[in-house]
């Protein structure tokens, strides 16, 4: 059925990851309570779709939701086991079903609040307001936060001059009949298996003694056929960790994209959101703690009334050219990612590259951290990619 209303506050277009977590965040202001808020996306949202990992210190404001913590982590290389010191860290873990029902369940008494199931075509700018175009129907709001790459951005960033590695991965929630995994630890990476199809890792995420989900992740420019993934998760299984008798109780399936494409942040009142917006971490994917940091920022302006456009600041502009450095060094295969990998994490704390991955370390931190890699590959990818359009060599 339609929404009766068509004109509101704020439209959020795509009801995943960051289109509900700017709601949450946007519920739980007080200034914000009278907003009208209509939530459109294509699909019922019923499926457990996506889990996602991310670490963080303390209790978080999606604490309640966190299926699963992990104080330790563990890298693999060929040669080495590697236990990463992540404290105040903890590794965690929300499925996308448990976020994406309790955002319906706190907004059932909210009568300001309109999810509607429909198809986005269309959305722009009106003179004054944004407009959202769903199923044949306008409807217009002071902002839209637009969450979806629509054909024509897909199109523009098939033509444009950047790097544009893949994260391609299957993952199989597993059940095992006697108890083998220690659920403090994760698997971080596994780099041990094979390398030849490009950076390729695996991680183990135990929540039982005898549950975990297995992730097979490529790193590269080529997908895999669906198949191929189930028969490396099955090989690594019953090599790494003697299983060969085990159910498969859930499967996931991601492709995230690795590159340093610029997104469009807004255009006029419509606000680009999640990885529409340019927020995944271009040179690992990591994606959910940049949507719940930008999520809080552009609700803390929206209460201050001001513009919630997300601007970098000059020294936040820095990553852009460490992400793309490594790209540069990926894609060309300067070095293979389980060694870069393996120099970072065997010579600095784990914490300081948590906080590097975060875009939240400080220069001293990000010194010693570029120090750690080869200068002899990384200096000149460096200065390749400030002097040059950071296209792929030849
Ligand atoms: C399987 C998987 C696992 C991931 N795991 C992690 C992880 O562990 N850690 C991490 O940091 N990142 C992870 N990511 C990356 C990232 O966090 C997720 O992709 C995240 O869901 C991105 O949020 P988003 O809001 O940008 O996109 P989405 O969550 O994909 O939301 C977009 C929404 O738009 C809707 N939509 C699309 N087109 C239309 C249309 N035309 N009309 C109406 N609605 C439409 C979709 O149904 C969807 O609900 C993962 C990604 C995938 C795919």
């Amino acid at each position: 059925m339609q929404p009766a209303i068509k004109d509101y506050d704020y439209i959020i277009s795509g009801a995943g990851c960051s289109g509900i977590s700017l709601l949450l965040r946007i519920l739980q202001e007080p200034m914000l309570r009278n907003k009208t808020i209509l939530i459109i996306d294509n699909d019922t949202k019923e499926l457990n779709d996506r889990t996602w990992c991310f670490w963080e210190t303390g209790y978080g404001f999606l604490e309640n939701l966190v299926l699963h913590r992990w104080n330790n982590l563990t890298l693999y290389t060929d040669k080495t086991k590697l236990p990463l010191a992540i404290a105040p860290y903890a590794y965690k873990m929300i499925r996308g079903i448990d976020m994406y029902n309790y955002s319906r369940n706190v907004t059932l008494k909210r009568t300001k609040i309109v999810w509607h199931k429909a198809n986005i075509t269309a959305i722009g700018n009106t003179e004054d307001r944004a407009f959202v175009i769903a199923e044949g129907i306008e409807y217009t709001a002071q902002y839209v936060f637009n969450s979806i790459l629509f054909e024509e951005e897909k199109k523009s960033f098939e033509k444009a001059n950047c790097y544009k590695l893949l994260q391609h991965f299957k993952g199989w929630v597993i059940e095992t009949k006697e108890p083998i995994f220690n659920s403090d630890e994760a698997t971080f990476m596994d780099f041990r298996v094979s390398q030849d199809k490009g950076a390729a890792f695996v991680y183990v995420l135990p929540t039982s003694p005898t549950k975990a989900l297995v992730e097979y992740t490529f790193f590269n420019e080529q997908l895999l056929d669906k198949n191929a993934y189930d028969s490396l998760l099955k090989e690594y299984l019953s090599t790494y960790l003697k299983q060969t008798d085990y159910m498969i109780l859930e499967t996931e399936y991601g492709v995230i994209p690795m590159t340093n494409y610029h997104f469009k942040n807004h255009e006029g009142n419509v606000i680009n959101i999640g990885t529409a917006g340019g927020w995944t971490k271009a040179s690992s994917g990591f994606t959910f703690q940049f949507i719940q940091k930008n999520a809080k920022t552009i609700a803390d302006s929206l209460v201050a009334e001001e513009s919630p456009v997300i601007k970098k600041g000059f020294l936040q502009k820095r990553y852009s050219l460490y992400d793309a450095t490594l790209l540069n060094v990926l894609a060309n295969k300067k070095m293979e990612a389980r060694d870069v990998f393996y120099k970072l994490f065997s010579k600095q704390k784990a914490t300081s590259i948590l906080r590097f991955l975060d875009n939240e370390s400080n220069l001293i931190e990000d010194l010693k951290i570029l120090s750690s890699v080869p200068t002899a590959i990384f200096l000149p990818a460096a200065l390749q990619e400030i002097f040059s359009s950071g296209k792929k060599e030849k």
